[in-house]
């Protein structure tokens, strides 16, 4: 597929203004954009007088995976789920353990259509997907096309994203997406300026309009050793969540390992452990991801301290729960 744009599917959400350039507003950068090029997230790209949804239907990988690995830890536990990535990014994190797609688009001759994805996921065994690996929402009418498809045959869908989208676009999303795992990179600004090319404000926001809308939401945030991982970072973390999605609302510590271009050293165990203790005053659910620290998976009830659920990688065992109640206290488990 050549960059002319001719066979590419028209984008929504953009203006072109009285310069010429066209505004996409799809996300907050609100690219301005000449006539021949792309928008920061490489996939949207101003052509014949129209923005032109570049990446639409262009996979760099589909997997199945464990449910936990995206990681949702409350939404159907042990269950595959169908996962998709396509390509680029409107953020440019300099730690970015993806940045070989998100960083990246690779034209190809092969488009794959919703219905084609449907199938696959039906031909897998699977009833879930997830929109994954790159930032999923830089393809926006992809995700709502497929999603809608999705919806059709009585399947679930699941977004991993970094949240950073408009007001106007998610909103048309909410209806059709089921769980939602959100990266909150940090409580700074400036960590976001420096360190994303990003704004923090924006995927606030983002955060409570899913959690406004009824989905499924789990936090993720990837704790890095001198950006993010301070005592202060952490409690305003656990408390914005807690304040505004809900003490009960799951948070995954994740251990970062060095990639892309940052140079700082991998997470200690007693870093993660130090930010769990923080977080769990806060939140009821609070996870130690890509670093084996003991029982850091498990679901614990908040009700009386029972393992609910034992995670070892990705192995998952329901060992405490009974028609969804805690085995000990009968009191009613927070999973879906
Ligand atoms: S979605 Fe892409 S082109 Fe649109 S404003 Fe964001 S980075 Fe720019």
């Amino acid at each position: 597929m050549n960059y002319s744009g001719k066979q590419t599917k028209t984008a929504e959400y953009w203006q072109v203004l009285p310069d010429g350039l066209c505004e996409c507003l799809l996300c907050p950068h609100h690219c301005h954009i000449l006539e021949g090029c792309a928008g920061r997230c490489k996939v949207r790209a101003f052509f014949g007088g129209g923005l032109k949804a570049m990446g639409y239907g262009m996979l760099s990988s589909t997997h199945i995976d464990p449910i936990e690995k995206k990681p949702l830890y409350h939404f159907h536990p042990g269950s595959k789920i169908f996962s998709v990535g396509g390509w680029g990014c409107n953020f440019a994190c300099s730690f970015c353990q993806n940045w070989t797609i998100s960083q990246d688009f690779r034209k190809s001759s092969t488009i794959h259509v919703p219905e084609q994805v449907v199938s696959a996921m039906k031909a897998d065994g699977c009833t879930q997907i997830a929109y994954t690996y790159n930032e999923p929402l830089v393809g926006f009418e992809f995700v709502r096309d497929c999603s809608r498809l999705v919806r059709k045959v009585g399947g679930t869908n699941v977004l991993v994203t970094n949240g950073y989208c408009e007001e106007r676009p998610a909103s048309e999303l909410w209806p059709l997406i089921d769980a939602l795992n959100v990266d909150i990179k940090s409580m700074d600004e400036s960590f976001y300026r420096e360190h994303c090319r990003g704004t923090l404000a924006p995927v606030l926001r983002f955060c409570k309009q899913a959690a406004a809308a009824g989905c499924h939401l789990e936090i993720t945030n990837l704790v890095i050793p001198g950006l993010n991982d301070s005592d202060d970072e952490f409690q305003r973390l656990a408390s914005w969540i807690r304040d505004e999605l809900g003490p009960l609302t799951p948070l995954h510590l994740s251990a970062f390992h060095p990639d892309y271009r940052l140079e700082a050293p991998p997470t200690p165990s007693e870093v993660l452990l130090r930010a769990h203790q923080i977080c769990r005053n806060a939140l009821a659910y609070v996870y130690v991801g890509n670093l084996l620290v003991n029982n850091g998976q498990n679901t614990v009830c908040p009700g009386c301290g029972t393992t609910l659920i034992n995670r070892a990688g990705y192995e998952t065992r329901i060992v405490g729960l009974k028609d969804q109640r805690c085995v000990r206290c009968g009191r009613q488990a927070d999973i879906v």
